[in-house]
């Protein structure tokens, strides 16, 4: 299934909205200025249903997969 940008732009708010704008690894505010990224939690990049989702800093979402090294 596709989706599109603006679907996606659409849950990146959705998503940061739910967290109360908190960060899903660090607990830090995504506010600071620095690049939020959706992480698929079960590592499946076409598994976009919104419990599935969740929004990290771009570095916190580096760190997940050297971590876990999923895909
Ligand atoms: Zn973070
Ligand atoms: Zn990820």
């Amino acid at each position: 299934m596709e989706t599109s940008l603006d679907a996606r732009e659409e849950l990146d708010q959705v998503t940061q909205k739910r967290q109360q704008h908190t960060c899903g690894h660090c607990g830090l505010k995504l506010t600071g200025g620095e690049i939020v990224q959706l992480h698929h939690i079960d590592g499946n990049h076409d598994n976009w249903k919104r419990k599935n989702l969740t929004a990290v800093h771009k570095s916190c979402h580096n760190y997940i997969h050297m971590s876990k090294s999923l895909d």
